[in-house]
């Protein structure tokens, strides 16, 4: 049987509990990732117009978007200093077109007030225009290798079902526990902690799918409380 982690033990993950659940998920995750550009840089610049261009965007459609926005604008200084026509005009296709004027008034501000470096500190980041607390998490762990906790749509949903099923996950009080989880559950280093969070959210995509989780294949089962709500066909 799966262990079942109870509202009262959900506000504090044994450490023996969090140790299972990594190992296992990152011996997965070094077998299984997929290779994707931004996991072979750690440009801080890189990193965050990946993480903008992947929020509400499927992997497969941001690849040739990526590519072709760094062609034009391979840097902070020159997306700075981009009439905002040009930057909406590669973007053109992706969507949700906020996410590029604040992408362009981000670089304005942190060439003109930080002297074009993008900060380490999560909470430096999140005062920055369009930076939410997951980016903040994502542009500190991915680019910087600091020990930041993320929770977006995927790592929710793993979080909630191995960890927490009992709790409402879109919910303000759902969310908070959710993230009070994956701070419980970060390796000691910062290095560790790069994979790890990719690694929660590769298993959100590749296994732990919001309309049919291959429980069968998933690496963290034993310990998952929801394993036995889903039936693979
Ligand atoms: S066992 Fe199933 S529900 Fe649990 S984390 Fe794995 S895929 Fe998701």
């Amino acid at each position: 049987m799966p262990r079942r982690h109870t509202t009262s033990s959900v506000s504090s993950i044994p450490p023996e509990t969090a140790a299972t659940f990594r190992r296992r998920l990152h011996r997965w995750y070094r077998r299984h990732s997929r290779d994707l550009p931004w996991r072979r840089t750690r440009d801080p610049y890189r990193i965050l117009i990946s993480e903008l261009m992947l929020q509400q965007t499927q992997v497969s459609r941001v690849l040739d978007f990526y590519a072709r926005f760094l062609d034009r604008f391979p840097d902070l200084p020159t997306l700075a200093s981009a009439k905002p026509h040009r930057v909406l005009e590669a973007w053109e296709g992706l969507g949700y077109y906020a996410r590029a004027r604040n992408l362009h008034k981000l670089a304005r501000e942190v060439t003109e007030e930080r002297a074009g470096v993008i900060p380490s500190d999560p909470v430096q980041l999140r005062a920055l225009p369009g930076i939410g607390a997951y980016t903040a998490g994502a542009v500190a762990s991915f680019a910087y290798e600091k020990r930041a906790a993320l929770v977006d749509t995927n790592v929710a949903r793993v979080l909630h079902r191995v960890f927490a099923p009992d709790v409402a996950p879109k919910s303000g009080a759902g969310l908070k526990r959710l993230w009070q989880i994956a701070e419980q559950l970060l390796p000691r280093t910062g290095k560790s902690t790069w994979l790890h969070n990719q690694a929660i959210m590769e298993l959100g995509a590749l296994v732990c799918t919001a309309r049919a989780p291959r429980c069968g294949a998933c690496p963290v089962r034993a310990d998952c409380a929801s394993r036995e709500r889903f039936v693979e066909e």
